[in-house]
Order: structure tokens, then C-alpha cells, then sequence
């Protein structure tokens, strides 16, 4: 019997060396070590993450009748983001540390303390700091803020003093100019969301496509965010990747509709292999500015259970704001009933890095295999097939006796329907660990017996167990494990 265990608490560390060292994700520009908060996803990685976002599109698309997606650009008109909120108040508190001059999240040091209190019995007092916090923020009252941090006797854990700058506001966003003398220019910023590219193409879409409401618009984009402390790998980076839906309703039906869509993203994530009792819903206290509802839809990573896809209900504040600020009508004739209303939005907002890192973090299995003397430990990556890098590869016993082109044979065949690789070097158990800790669920060896009956044994990464089987059959076998159906039946 194998006795496994999954990634707890703290390994965040073999998660990031096991991503780099077998190609799935490296740090930016490494050769000038690297850039903070941004990364580069390797061979295995990019698979992976294409395979997330596929997944993605055609369940959000695909498989709803009324959502349809678009491809908006980066780069937007600036009142766009006037429209939206995000040049007057997309910030974060920060505050630094004189002696070790280390840079924080104000409320990140608060929540930090509030979490402290709860670990320690005293709830009410963490929430009641909290409390005062939000207050105190939405009254821009940044001296207050500092005092709480000073009063609650927070250090910094490099320094370990209280010598802290005042608590200034940092704008989220980059920006940039356009034009090609920089006098004429104007500040233009890259999108910290892709949603507003959905706003601001809510009729073009909806007359285009005929769309009625209730309909769904889709996208998947990067988004850029300066965040102050960027930590946890491709949890919190500067350049990611979003994956929105944005739901248009009728006012008053929204909350009908962000139920729906709770339930269906969680059920979402499920269906990818994120256990259940790894899953919660957060439910917002504090709503942004536009929203009358807010989940976010937390994982369990080695640090703890935190956000990785945020459902909101947005009013109809955005269609609104675009309208008031581009003087253009954002509204829909809603012929059932008569009326010409702005739509409600409830949005569906997950990050593709997020949950590449939930999902890695999952995958990652260290097992002890074997009895007494045989034992050996093993590492693998238990990916649902649909969603593996590799599907299959293919492996000669021997180079030689016909064996490689009979591999390669199977490698021409299949390729066409699947990402594969073919190996003849080193000796199988090596090959076969290789792709055990790439995620890939089948590996194909050719044997002696294959030039006499044409049949192949199939490797099952999970079980490690064999079986023989037709090459014609091959084919069929892969396809019923790694088709996205597999994953669509449990939706
Ligand atoms: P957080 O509170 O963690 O900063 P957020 O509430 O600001 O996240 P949203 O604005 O709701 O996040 O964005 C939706 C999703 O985009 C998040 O659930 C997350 O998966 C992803 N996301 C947001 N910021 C980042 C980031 N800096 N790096 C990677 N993914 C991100």
C-alpha cells in the first residue's frame, strides 16, 4: 500500500522549486535575477495554463446559451477608468518601516492582528479592529490608521520595531503614455481588470450577437496591478491573467442571478479537482463601491484558505458610469416587459495564475511506494487528465530491433489528437518517473510482444498500475480519460 500526503502547511517552497525545476513556471528575466512579482510559465506550464483557460472559455461559453465572449485590448481610453473608480480610488494603504525600510499593507498588517486575536479565542476584538479599520479607511483617515497599527503594537518582523512612515495611499495602476513625442502625450494606464472591456462593449456586443437579456459576455486577458507587497509566488503578481464573465440582468433580479452563479463556479472548481473541503465562500462585509453582494470563492493553499475568484454584484454602477461619462446611452429595450432600463451586472472573476497555483498545489503528491526493503518514495502531480500538460508518452523498452520506430509509428498517430511526447533514452523506470512528475496519466511502452500482436501496456500514472491493450485501441482509451467532457459531466 502506498501511503501518500499532500502538500500542508508551509511547503509552498517545494511547490516553487518542483514549478521550476520541471518547466512550469520560472521567475521573469532569471538571467538579471528576475523581476519581483512576475513570472514566466515553461513548456509544462503553458500547457497546463492553456489547458485551465480552454476549460474556462468553453464551460462559461461553450456549454451556457447565452454567453458569448470577446477579445478587448489592454490599452483603453483613460475615462475609462475615471468611469469606473479606479483612478480616484483603486488604492492601497501602505505604510513603511524606517530602520528596514520594508514596505507594507496597512490593512494587511491590521487583518494580520485581527487573525492573531481569532487564533487566540478573542474573536469580537479582531473583528472589532477590523471594524474601526474600514472606518477609518472610508473616511480617508490615514493618521488613524497609523495610530491603530502603532497602538496594537505591530512591528516590523524584519526590523522588530514600531518605527513606521506615515500611511500613504498607492494607486494600483501603471500607467504609460501614448503618442510618439512624449510632450503630446497622454496618460493612458494598462487595465488592473478586463471587465471595464466588457462594459464599455455591452451594446455593440448585445445588438451584434442579438443578444437578450439575460446574456453573459466572457473574456480572457491580462491585467496589470502594482501591487505594494507582492508575495506568494503567482498568487499575487504584477502581470496576470483574468478569466471575467460579466452577467447582464434585469434591475432586481440580480440577486436570483448571483446565487446561480455562486453555486455554478464552485461547483466550477469541483469538477477541475479542487476538493470540496478545500473550497469555502467568504462572504464580503465590506462591499466595494459598485457592489450589493460579494463572495469570493477561497482555496486552501499551504498559506492558508484565500481568494481565488471573486462573484460580484455590481449594480448597474459601471453601465451607468460609462454612460454619464461618455454621454452614450447603455441601455437595453427589454421588449417582454416594455421597458428601457441599464442592466445589472453580476460578474463572475477568477485569475488564471490563481488557480494554475491551486491547482499545482493540489496536484502535488509525495507517496511512499513498495514494501521493507523495496520501498521508494515517489512525486507526482495527480492533474485530472483533461487539464495534464502531456497526455501520453510513448517508450521503446530498447533502442534497437525495431522497437524506436514502432514507438515513433504510435507517437505520428496519436499526436494528432493529443499533446505527446516519444523517449527512448535512459531506462523506463526513469522515463516513466519523468512524467509522473509532469502530470502525464498514460505512458506507452513498446515491447518484444508489440512487433508480434500489435499491443502496447498503458501505465496509469495514479495507480502505477499496467495494462495491455490493442494500439488500435489507444486512441479511444486516451480520448474517453482526457476529454473536457469528463470534467463537463460533473457540472
Ligand atoms: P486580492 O484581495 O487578493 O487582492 P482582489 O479582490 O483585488 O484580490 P479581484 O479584483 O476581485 O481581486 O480580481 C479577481 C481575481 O483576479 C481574483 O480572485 C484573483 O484570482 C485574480 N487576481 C487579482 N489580483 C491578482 C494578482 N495581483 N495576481 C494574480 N491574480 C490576481
Amino acid at each position: 500500500m502506498a501511503t501518500q500526503e499532500k502538500v500542508s502547511e508551509h511547503n509552498l517552497g517545494k511547490i516553487i522549486s518542483h514549478a521550476k525545476e520541471y518547466g512550469f513556471v520560472f521567475p521573469s528575466s532569471e538571467v538579471y535575477d528576475g523581476l519581483a512579482a512576475v513570472y514566466d510559465y515553461g513548456p509544462y506550464g503553458v500547457e497546463l495554463k492553456n489547458n485551465l483557460k480552454t476549460l474556462w472559455w468553453k464551460s462559461m461559453t461553450q456549454l451556457q446559451d447565452n454567453v458569448v465572449g470577446i477579445d478587448a485590448s489592454i490599452f483603453m481610453h483613460p475615462l475609462t477608468w475615471k468611469a469606473s473608480g479606479h483612478v480616484d480610488s483603486f488604492n492601497d494603504p501602505m505604510v513603511d518601516n524606517r530602520d528596514s525600510k520594508k514596505r507594507y499593507r496597512a490593512d494587511q498588517l491590521l487583518e494580520a492582528k485581527a487573525e492573531e486575536y481569532a487564533k487566540a479565542g478573542q474573536e469580537e476584538k479582531g473583528h472589532a479592529l477590523l471594524v474601526e479599520m474600514g472606518r477609518l479607511l472610508d473616511a480617508g483617515d490615514l493618521n488613524g490608521v497609523r495610530e491603530q497599527i502603532i497602538s496594537e503594537g505591530i512591528v516590523c518582523p524584519v526590523s522588530g520595531t514600531a518605527n513606521w512612515t506615515e500611511v500613504r495611499q498607492f494607486n494600483l495602476m501603471f500607467s504609460t503614455r501614448v503618442g510618439s513625442v512624449a510632450e503630446d502625450a497622454d496618460t493612458i494606464y494598462l487595465r488592473p481588470e478586463t471587465a471595464q472591456g466588457i462594459f464599455v462593449n455591452f451594446l455593440n456586443v448585445q445588438k451584434t450577437a442579438r443578444m437578450k437579456i439575460p446574456f453573459g459576455i466572457a473574456q480572457v486577458g491580462k491585467a496589470f496591478r502594482n501591487e505594494i507587497v507582492a508575495r506568494q509566488f503567482i498568487f499575487r503578481m504584477r502581470e496576470f491573467e483574468q478569466m471575467e464573465m460579466q452577467y447582464f440582468v434585469r434591475p432586481g433580479e440580480e440577486m436570483k442571478w448571483y446565487e446561480f452563479w455562486k453555486e455554478t463556479r464552485l461547483k466550477w472548481h469541483q469538477a477541475v479537482g479542487l476538493p470540496a473541503q478545500k473550497l469555502k465562500y467568504h462572504v464580503h462585509e465590506k462591499l466595494a463601491h459598485y457592489a450589493n453582494a460579494a463572495v469570493d470563492i477561497e482555496f486552501e493553499f499551504p498559506f492558508g484558505f484565500k481568494e481565488i475568484e471573486g462573484i460580484h454584484s455590481r449594480t448597474d454602477f459601471d453601465l451607468s458610469q460609462h454612460q454619464k461619462l461618455s454621454k452614450k446611452k447603455m441601455q437595453y429595450f427589454d421588449n417582454e416587459i416594455n421597458q428601457n432600463y441599464v442592466p445589472y451586472v453580476v460578474e463572475t472573476s477568477v485569475g488564471a495564475d490563481r488557480l494554475f497555483l491551486a491547482v499545482l498545489c493540489n496536484a502535488y503528491t509525495e507517496e511512499v511506494v513498495g514494501e521493507g526493503e523495496n520501498q521508494k518514495e515517489r512525486t507526482y502531480l495527480k492533474l485530472h487528465p483533461a487539464i495534464a500538460p502531456v497526455k501520453a508518452a510513448i517508450f521503446p523498452l530498447v533502442r534497437k530491433d525495431g522497437l524506436p520506430e514502432k514507438g515513433m509509428q504510435i507517437f505520428n498517430q496519436l499526436k494528432q489528437d493529443f499533446r505527446v511526447v516519444y523517449e527512448e533514452r535512459d531506462a523506463i523506470g526513469r522515463r516513466y518517473t519523468r512524467q509522473d512528475l509532469i502530470g502525464t496519466p498514460f505512458c506507452i511502452a513498446v515491447d518484444y510482444q508489440t512487433l508480434e500482436d500489435n499491443t502496447v501496456t498503458i501505465r496509469h500514472r495514479d495507480s502505477m498500475e499496467q495494462e495491455r491493450v490493442s494500439i488500435e485501441e489507444l486512441r479511444d482509451k486516451i480520448a474517453r480519460e482526457v476529454s473536457f467532457s469528463r470534467i463537463y459531466e460533473q457540472l
